[in-house]
């Protein structure tokens, strides 16, 4: 073996080196800026009430949007009407929707006197989930934002306190909602317009002011939803909300339950 061919070889082993050293920092430069990338966040729309006018205008909406929302439902509305029960209908078989418990009675309005019963709450809460066959013990309590879920809880400061904390100990998982797009009880349109919604709703997500950062929980009523969807503020909201490629839309029973 002779000087010259060593030579060689070194300088052929030198030159592999110096490529792989050079590919090792392109590789490294081209995947750094992955760790800055902007967090996921997850939205989910939650639709409070139904079956009621205007269910039917959501469960075809979702399924043309491929959209995923949750429903928190009561029992009594289903039994008032074939019409409404034939809405719950719609929503059972509605792959993009998730039904969720709200209540047999919700209270009928009559909240300070419902809460002052824990136990009547827990069995209202329960006559509902077997009168709709729910299939989650998921449960928004009509008239609180309280929450109970893995290791986060929040109170309301009124009353349900008690009637929570049974639900909770009955394997129950309670959501409330971080932000309510309220509507006008006369016909049902919504008091904040599609811009100031989407506004909050990217302000609460940027600043991490929800409940647990990078989740928000948005609350609708079924019965704002009386338009056709082409001309509806919700499309618009969804619309706006989707040119955001870090947000998605996801069921609420995949919330996560610790910090
Ligand atoms: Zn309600």
């Amino acid at each position: 073996m002779g000087i010259a061919y060593l030579y060689r070889i070194t300088r052929i082993r030198m030159k592999t080196l110096a490529v792989i050293l050079f590919v090792s920092v392109l590789v490294a430069f081209k995947e750094e800026p992955s760790a800055y990338r902007a967090p996921i966040k997850y939205i989910y729309l939650t639709f409070d009430d139904g079956p009621l006018q205007g269910s039917e205008n959501i469960d075809s909406v979702v399924l043309a949007e491929q959209l995923k929302i949750s429903v928190f439902l009561v029992g009594e509305h289903a039994e008032e009407s074939k019409k409404l029960q034939s809405y719950y209908g719609m929503y059972e078989r509605n792959p993009y929707v998730e039904s969720y418990n709200h209540s047999f009675t919700h209270a009928h309005n009559k909240y300070q006197q419902f809460y002052s019963n824990p136990l009547n709450v827990v069995n209202d809460v329960e006559k509902n989930e077997s009168s709709l066959n729910l299939r989650y013990k998921i449960v928004r309590l009509p008239g609180r934002n309280m929450w109970r879920v893995g290791n986060k809880k929040r109170d309301d400061g009124v009353s349900g306190k008690a009637a929570a904390d049974s639900l909770a100990a009955r394997g129950f998982k309670l959501f409330g909602w971080d932000i309510e797009w309220q509507h006008h009880d006369q016909d049902g349109t919504p008091v904040q317009t599609v811009q100031q919604m989407a506004k909050a709703i990217n302000a609460r997500l940027a600043a991490g002011s929800t409940l647990t950062k990078d989740h928000i929980v948005i609350l609708v009523h079924d019965e704002m939803f009386q338009k056709k969807w082409e001309e509806s503020e919700l499309k618009q909201l969804i619309d706006t909300l989707r040119r955001n490629d870090h947000y998605v839309f996801e069921h609420i029973r995949f919330y996560p339950p610790g910090n």
